[in-house]
């Protein structure tokens, strides 16, 4: 049987990049803001509903660039609850993480622990919308304008997500998309900052090359985080695929949760009313009360070729390079903690199959059968 790992990226049927490819081939203009370059900041920007987008090579290079972008410093306040580059950025531009707990229904950082970590060095807070759920961005703005903190949201998670029929892009001074292959809108590898003026636009815009204003002109210590041509044209005729992709995750979403329905010690992912979710991940907690650990769920499922992921564990804050600082402290973080033991991403991606999801379901409702089935094969 074939290995179905966590997520599979969207690529559109092959014949359809030819022309793109044709085109780079005829104008032999590789990177360095080229026709596909501008056309995707201006087609994004219509499909996401946001004013402006600087694309990336990478959604870490867009990070370490917004932080330098708005020129913080000190202490800024994030989440333990993410993937390790949100906090890496930080440590990268010399910054220190201030890790907050998280909010154990939105796993998203809980804004009520933000306010008790200020400091005369808290320059910025950055936040993360986890599986695409949007923080409580309302409470995060009036913090931040009370305390005149920049907002970076780290969006890696958030691509077309709305709230109330709004880009939730729209919120913080800046929010980062990441384009991965393993996120829900690919351009095999890249990423963009959302910004809402254009004199912020034309900052970063310096900043991804080089800090070059002009031929003999250089105003920044910039660096080299443009997109390319290759990547620009593939996110073109992604997005030509993106509503499809999202409609197949929005089934599979629901088949997964009706399956799951009243399965002892699983519980799946509450989604906030009034939003429009891209159904990126489907996260369950395997709790107490679930017949085995998360641990030897995810080791069963592995065993029978299912690759589901521990997303996010280990906790940011519990690495070494994190686990000395004061906010890193695992009794200070207790929700981030507790969750980072009980969750697992089960797969989910446009080309999954209902009958493979239908056998994902099945190992996770009779973990002893599928015990036995495991050993009859290996005797
Ligand atoms: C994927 C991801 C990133 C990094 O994105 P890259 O494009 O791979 O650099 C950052 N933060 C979060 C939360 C992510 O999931």
């Amino acid at each position: 049987m074939k290995d179905i790992f966590v997520t599979s990226p969207l690529l559109p049927p092959l014949e359809e990049f030819i022309p793109y490819l044709e085109k780079i081939w005829e104008k032999k203009h590789l990177t360095n803001g080229g026709y596909f370059h501008q056309q995707l900041e201006v087609e994004l920007a219509s499909y996401l509903g946001v004013k402006h987008v600087c694309l990336f090579a990478n959604a870490t290079l867009a990070l370490l660039t917004a932080l330098q972008a708005l020129r913080i410093t000190g202490e800024v306040i994030t989440t333990p609850y993410s993937f390790v580059a949100t906090s890496h950025t930080l440590q990268w531009n010399g910054l220190t993480p201030v890790f907050a707990d998280i909010d154990p229904q939105t796993y998203n950082i809980d804004p009520d622990r933000i306010e008790e970590l200020i400091t005369s060095k808290t320059t910025a807070i950055m936040p993360v919308h986890c599986y695409g759920i949007p923080c409580d961005i309302k409470r995060i703005e009036k913090i931040a304008d009370i305390y005149g903190l920049k907002v970076i949201y780290d969006a890696a998670h958030a691509f077309g997500v709305k709230q109330g029929g709004e880009s939730i892009l729209n919120y913080g001074d800046l929010s980062v998309l990441s384009f991965h292959a393993t996120k829900v809108f690919n351009t095999f590898e890249g990423g963009a900052i959302i910004c809402h003026n254009e004199r912020i636009k034309q900052r970063i815009d310096y900043l991804k090359n080089f800090g070059i204003a002009g031929e003999t002109t250089v105003v920044a210590a910039g660096i080299n985080g443009k997109m390319n041509e290759f990547q620009a044209a593939f996110g073109l005729l992604q997005l030509q695929h993106i509503h499809t992709a999202f409609e197949k995750r929005m089934a599979l979403d629901a088949y997964y949760r009706e399956l799951l329905q009243g399965v002892p010690g699983i519980t799946t992912l509450k989604i906030p009313e009034n939003i429009d979710w891209n159904h990126a991940y489907f996260p369950v907690r395997v709790g107490q009360n679930y017949p085995v650990s998360r641990d030897e769920i995810y080791e069963l499922l592995k065993k029978n070729g299912i690759m589901s992921r521990r997303y996010f564990y280990p906790l940011i804050s519990n690495f070494p390079m994190y686990r000395g600082l004061p906010s890193a402290a695992e009794t200070s973080l207790p929700h981030a903690n507790h969750i980072a033991e009980e969750i697992l991403c089960l797969p989910i991606y446009p080309d999954l199959d209902l009958s493979d999801l239908e056998r994902i379901v099945n190992i996770i409702k009779y973990p002893f059968v599928s015990v036995n089935v495991q050993l009859d094969k290996a005797s």
